[in-house]
């Protein structure tokens, strides 16, 4: 009988991951009972090491995708954002507030304070962040720079000041995203959320009430009204989405632009690490961004969280978030039961190479050779990884091929799923090819792990100082980013002449991102504008797709990414929608009249009740 799907949590947790696939019936992993590789998610709230993406086997899956933490950093989100203003123009990225990065911006936020200061008086206000800690911790807002008083690095940034109110209380919007691959980009929003509410009035004369500026439910769950009823806002800290549609709706708002102005923030943020991010199917990846409305109705970006808090503090929680990793774990499309798995296990053929039958170019064979010298050279001296080595424990089936030097198919099963010829590193590929079949290579002085890491990817050489506090704007624990020590930067290599063909080991792994085995009563909607295009599935539980939305961001993401021509369609989703939401305004009643013809778009938007597809909306204006 097929075995039950198995999942993998890191430090026991989170608690809410366990229950809901408990649930479905997986079985949690118990590393007594199984073998290493005997699990099909692995969850984690820390970054996943190097070798944990190289080493992935056909049927697991990681909770994250590599090399995320350009956004999910403020100093690097702050750094990227920066970047696309400069090359795309700062209209389109103006989204989030101004920001420096202290202490290195000191002077260049210096000159921006005084302009300020001259030209809009003194009610200009900014706050003050470190750049790797979460949950509010360490924040400050000041008005006068003599308040300005920091001893690590900093992000200090424009305080929006004017933020939409309710009954007198800040808010901002917990949206929780999913990309479910980079490679082509595919994003999901859900269309639930959260709405966290500061428990103290808003009043710009106390600076220092915490409980009135910061929304964080970490800081505001120790306040003094947290369980007061507090005027319409009710008792704690935190409304659904829905109440809050539902609060707009009854307020009469409009929400159609919002939410396309989020869905814009989301997809215009992810375009900036889209390009250098390394395709591996095998991941996805739930963000929590984190967003402020202002009085004018603008959505600002504040910050993107690497991993959302699963923590159930109240009702609200566990109706939200219960039902998101629901909607995550549809998303993933697994089937009830993993016979791949199962069967490897089975017939112990995880041994054996999982894509021999793939790796069709035999000039790779002699090489493998040395790698397998290389190993047992490490091995049999007792020799030790340099100091600049990965530390990682052999894993049992590591100790196990040891054990049978003759099975050379063993080394081929490692080779990663993670796919270099995406992300635009190609030069990459060859270099990562190289690490990992010629231990004798210049680039590979450094001595990488092979044991146990076959190949430390360029990549992910990265500086370690911009590894250490990888999980900054992890909301869920403090566990400490579990990083890789660095190889050497040196990243020539001899190999960048191999064929095309000789690079195919890219083995066949299971599409996590197929369509045609639909996950039950999961609905596959409106996909008219993208047949023919293998479009993603519209919607998945309250997952709603948001990237691609119409043929032409699908086709501008399928290869490279084209992220001109995304941005083309964005402004014109935009306008379209601002242009027909103004003349819905102006003439309610002809309503219908002047949509005909426009063009289809597939994508969603949120409502009070059930979004309507975006080409509905407009049709309707
Ligand atoms: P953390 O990672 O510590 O939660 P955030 O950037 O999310 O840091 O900021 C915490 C809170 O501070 C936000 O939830 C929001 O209420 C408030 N905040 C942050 N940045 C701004 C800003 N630029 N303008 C207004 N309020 C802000």
């Amino acid at each position: 009988m097929a075995a039950s799907l198995v999942f993998r949590l890191h430090d026991r947790g989170p608690d809410l991951v366990r229950e809901v696939l408990l649930e479905r019936g997986w079985e949690e992993y118990d590393e007594e009972e199984r073998e290493e590789e005997d699990w099909n998610l692995y969850w984690r709230g820390s970054t996943f090491r190097n070798s944990e993406y190289l080493n992935l086997l056909p049927w697991q899956r990681l909770n994250h995708h590599p090399k995320t933490v350009g956004i999910t950093r403020k100093d690097f989100l702050a750094r990227n954002l920066r970047r696309m203003r400069a090359t795309l123009g700062s209209s389109l990225y103006d989204f989030s507030p101004t920001a420096f990065i202290l202490p290195n911006d000191y002077t260049r936020f210096l000159s921006e304070y005084n302009k300020l200061r001259l030209t809009r008086g003194a009610s200009v206000y900014w706050i003050c962040k470190p750049v790797d800690l979460s949950r509010g911790r360490g924040i400050f807002i000041f008005e006068d720079i003599k308040d300005l008083v920091y001893d690590c690095s900093m992000i200090v940034q424009r305080y929006i000041s004017d933020p939409l109110l309710i009954s007198g209380y800040k808010f901002d919007l917990r949206i929780y995203v999913c990309v479910k691959t980079f490679h082509p980009l595919t994003v999901y929003i859900h269309q639930e959320g959260l709405v966290r509410f500061s428990t103290e009035k808003y009043n710009l004369t106390s600076l220092r009430n915490l409980f009135a500026h910061l929304t964080n439910t970490s800081i505001n769950k120790f306040g003094p009204f947290y369980k007061t009823q507090k005027e319409r806002v009710g008792q704690g800290c935190k409304w659904t989405m829905s109440k809050f549609r539902h609060f707009l709706h009854s307020q009469d708002i409009n929400q159609n632009l919002l939410w396309q102005r989020i869905s814009n923030i989301v997809t215009l943020t992810l375009l900036t690490i889209a390009p250098s991010v390394p395709s591996c199917p095998n991941c996805v990846e739930l963000f929590g961004f984190d967003i402020l409305v202002d009085v004018k109705f603008k959505p600002w970006l504040l910050e993107v969280n690497y991993s959302p808090a699963l923590t159930l503090d109240c009702q609200t929680d566990i109706t939200v978030k219960k039902r998101l990793i629901g909607d995550l774990i549809d998303l993933m499309n697994y089937t009830l039961v993993d016979s791949l798995r199962t069967k490897a296990f089975q017939r112990q053929a995880y041994k054996k190479s999982c894509f021999h039958a793939n790796f069709s170019s035999d000039a790779l064979i002699p090489l493998l050779p040395k790698l397998k010298e290389a190993e047992f050279q490490k091995q049999g001296k007792g020799g030790r990884p340099s100091q600049t080595l990965p530390k990682l424990k052999p894993t049992r089936h590591f100790e196990k091929m040891n054990q049978r030097p003759s099975k050379l198919a063993n080394n081929q099963q490692r080779f990663p799923s993670v796919d270099f010829n995406k992300g635009g590193i190609k030069t990459h590929t060859s270099t990562t090819l190289n690490l990992m079949l010629d231990p004798h290579s210049r680039s590979n002085v450094s001595g990488v792990n092979r044991q146990t890491c076959p190949a430390l990817a360029p990549w992910m050489r990265v500086n370690r100082s911009l590894l250490q506090s990888e999980v900054t704007n992890c909301d869920e624990t403090e566990t400490e980013a579990e990083t890789e020590l660095p190889a050497q930067t040196d990243v020539s290599c001899s190999i960048h002449d191999l064929p095309k063909k000789r690079l195919g080991f890219r083995w066949k792994l299971p599409d996590i991102n197929r369509r045609s085995n639909k996950p039950e009563g999961v609905p596959f909607e409106g996909n008219e504008a993208l047949i023919g295009h293998h479009a993603p599935p519209l919607r998945v539980g309250d997952f709603i797709r948001t990237f691609p939305f119409n043929a032409a961001t699908l086709k501008a993401s399928q290869h490279e990414l084209e992220v001109k021509v995304i941005i083309q369609e964005l402004h014109k989703l935009t306008g379209q929608l601002a242009k027909s939401e103004k003349k819905k305004r102006k003439r309610k009643e002809e309503e219908g009249k002047d949509r005909d013809g426009e063009e289809d778009f597939d994508s969603l938007l949120w409502g009070p009740k059930d979004p309507p597809l975006i080409s509905q909306c407009l049709k309707h204006n």
